[in-house]
């Protein structure tokens, strides 16, 4: 039989899952198990969060990962049924709800595979961070994006999200089959790299710079 280990104790999972309808990370409850192979088990399990006292039912495999092994580790992919969907208040809440719902819903879009949908989202997620930021509204957004990122190489990720979402959002030809894995993710990197710039990376400058006003003086040599 294999070296896999015991992974129930006492009816709960000696591994970490996050839970598909509440996102807390739990240890969950194991009602079944299978085991398919000497390498990949199923189980059924039972959402323990005490959150928000979720108790919902949801699968679980777990794969021995060989890629990531070592002689004195066993490693394992696991796997989540339904996929776990991103909620947009588990993005920073620096960022205004409604830009990081939209921002969710990018990201889940790719998570199933709907890349054009991902890529539109992308650019609409950049759009209302632009108008927020101050952008005139009824400007197009390649005149948005000059006005409001002045960074030149944030403004050229900021135009080639746009270039892509534009593919996701109109009929273009042939152009709308290159919206890929690849793309979408890239797209999703930069939307985020935008975001950062824009909404959490001044706030962490302005948390540091408070804290080290009153010290300048001390550090001053
Ligand atoms: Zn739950």
């Amino acid at each position: 039989m294999s070296d896999w280990k015991q992974e129930c104790v006492n009816g709960t999972a000696t591994f970490g899952v996050t839970c598909p309808f509440c996102g807390y990370g739990i240890y969950p409850r194991i009602l079944a198990e299978t085991i398919e192979s000497n390498y990949k088990r199923h189980y059924l399990v039972q959402c323990s969060s005490k959150g928000d006292d979720c108790r919902k039912h949801f699968f679980v495999t777990r794969e021995r990962d060989y890629s990531l092994s070592t002689h004195t580790k066993i490693a394992f992919k696991t796997t989540v049924f339904p996929m776990e969907l991103l909620n947009g208040y588990r993005i920073k809440d620096e960022i205004p709800s409604d830009i990081r719902q939209d921002y969710a819903e990018a990201n889940n879009c790719k998570k199933i595979e709907a890349y054009r949908a991902c890529v539109s989202m992308c650019r609409r997620t950049l759009q209302n961070a632009l108008i927020d930021k101050g952008a005139d509204k009824k400007k197009r957004l390649i005149d948005q994006i000059d006005a409001v990122i002045k960074d030149e190489q944030l403004r050229g990720i900021a135009h080639s999200t746009r270039i892509i979402g534009n593919w996701g959002a109109h009929e273009q030809d042939d152009e709308l089959k290159d919206v890929d894995w690849e793309k979408a993710s890239a797209t999703l990197d930069f939307t985020w790299s935008i975001l950062d710039y824009i909404y959490v990376q001044p706030l962490k400058l302005k948390k540091i710079r408070d804290s080290i006003s009153g010290k300048e003086e001390d550090d001053s040599e």
